[in-house]
């Protein structure tokens, strides 16, 4: 049985070691620690498979310093997300200190001295990060993540602290049941650690594409797909819709160039993200143009808010990035009712308000109603248009 797992393990371990390789080539981070890991342990299980000829002393130094790496590794990949440095010379000199000890060990021909230092090195390594990352394991695979890396930890101490009695002497140390249980538990936990790893790294992978898909990377709001996506769960609610358009920017562009027309839309992005309530949904959906979604929000109230970042662009967007001429922008308003079809109803009613906004002069706030909303909306310094 034992012969079976020593051909197998190295096996499974490069097995893993190339997957992450892969999902690392894909752009994933940490999968480049895990693949060191898993690499670095395939080559400790294959070391004395590879050389059975030679005495144990050649290369069980070999082994101990690749199992030894390889949970440095690990205890990297834990941590990479989280907290990347933390305790690096901690667990350097843990690394280094296992490593001698085990070499001392094989000198001195003390096989039992050899294997506690060993396993009680990869323990130390592999259980200090889970004491750093507790409690920040929000997501199923992160989770399940930090279970295998319990087991595996628990695995090396049980395994260190019960030398005596798994290594009986006369019996060959591949022959040994401390030979046996090694094997069978490096498979299923290392399987387990495997895959939970492999399921984090593809997730956070997903996660960042899906971020990039839907959010503007010059803003940082969402962008035109990210809305849809958004408003999906959210319009049930019903709620009050702005879009919003910066006055005469091509001037700005033609005249101060093409980066200062950028820091004129992060200006407007940020003012928007700080004057528009929490739970609003804010999208750059074009240019210099930007949809505001508010639940649950009324047509009275959303207009003071509108109005107030109007009032906040024109008084202070221009002075923030030491432009002579004032910067303004143009605003349309409409409900969403759930008589809509389809949200593009309602943003077709708000640019139909905009373009009014903008037909009558520019910074300034038009609205258009929806069907059954009562039209009672506040004029805000007079400068409101009814639909
Ligand atoms: P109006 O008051 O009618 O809205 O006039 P406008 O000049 O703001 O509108 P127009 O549609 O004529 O010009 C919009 C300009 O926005 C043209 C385009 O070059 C510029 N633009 C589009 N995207 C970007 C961007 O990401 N950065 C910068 N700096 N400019 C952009
Ligand atoms: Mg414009
Ligand atoms: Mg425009």
């Amino acid at each position: 049985m034992g012969e079976n797992f020593a051909f197998f393990l190295p096996i499974m371990m490069a097995s893993f070691g190339v997957a992450f390789l892969i999902v690392w080539g894909w752009g994933a981070r940490g999968a480049g620690w895990w693949s060191g890991a898993f690499f670095c342990v395939a080559g400790g299980f294959a070391v004395p498979v590879a050389f059975q000829a030679l005495p144990t002393h050649l290369w069980g130094v070999v082994a101990d310093l690749l199992f030894a790496t390889g949970f440095l590794l690990f205890s990297q990949a834990l941590l990479d997300r989280w907290r990347p440095g933390w305790m690096l010379r901690l667990r350097i000199g843990i690394w280094g200190g296992s490593v001698l000890l085990c070499a001392l060990a094989l000198w001195t021909d003390n096989l039992p001295l050899e294997l506690v230092s060993s396993d009680f090195g990869c323990f130390l390594l592999i259980s200090l990060p889970l004491v750093a990352i507790h409690g920040q394991l929000r997501r199923a695979p992160d989770r399940a993540l930090y279970a295998a890396a319990v087991l595996v930890a628990l695995d090396n101490l049980v395994r260190g602290s019960t030398v005596s009695l798994t290594l009986t002497g006369g019996v060959p140390f591949r022959d040994s049941e401390y030979a046996f249980l090694m094997q069978a538990l490096a498979c299923m936990f290392g399987l387990f650690l495997a895959l939970s790893a492999l399921a984090a790294c593809v997730l956070d992978l997903l996660a960042r594409y899906r971020h990039d898909a839907h959010v503007d990377p010059l803003s940082g709001l969402l962008n035109r797909r990210g809305f849809d996506d958004r408003i999906v769960r959210q319009r049930r609610k019903g709620g009050s819709l702005i879009a919003c358009d910066i006055d005469h920017f091509k001037s700005v562009n033609d005249t101060h160039g093409h980066a200062l027309g950028d820091r004129v839309i992060v200006t407007l992005a940020d003012m928007l993200r700080t004057l528009a309530p929490a739970d609003s949904i804010i999208a750059r959906f074009g240019g210099e143009e930007f949809i505001l979604f508010l639940p649950a929000t009324d047509a009275a109230t959303a207009a003071r808010i509108a109005d107030a970042v109007r009032l906040h662009f024109a008084e202070q967007g221009a002075a923030r990035l030491g432009l002579p001429r004032p910067l303004t922008a143009s605003f349309g308003l409409t409900t969403l009712h759930r008589a809509d079809p389809s949200i593009h109803d309602a943003i077709a009613r708000a640019d139909s308000a905009l373009y009014e906004a903008k037909e009558t002069g520019r910074n300034r706030l038009c609205v258009r109603r929806a069907l059954a909303v009562p039209d009672a909306v506040p004029a805000t310094d007079g400068q409101l248009r009814r639909a």
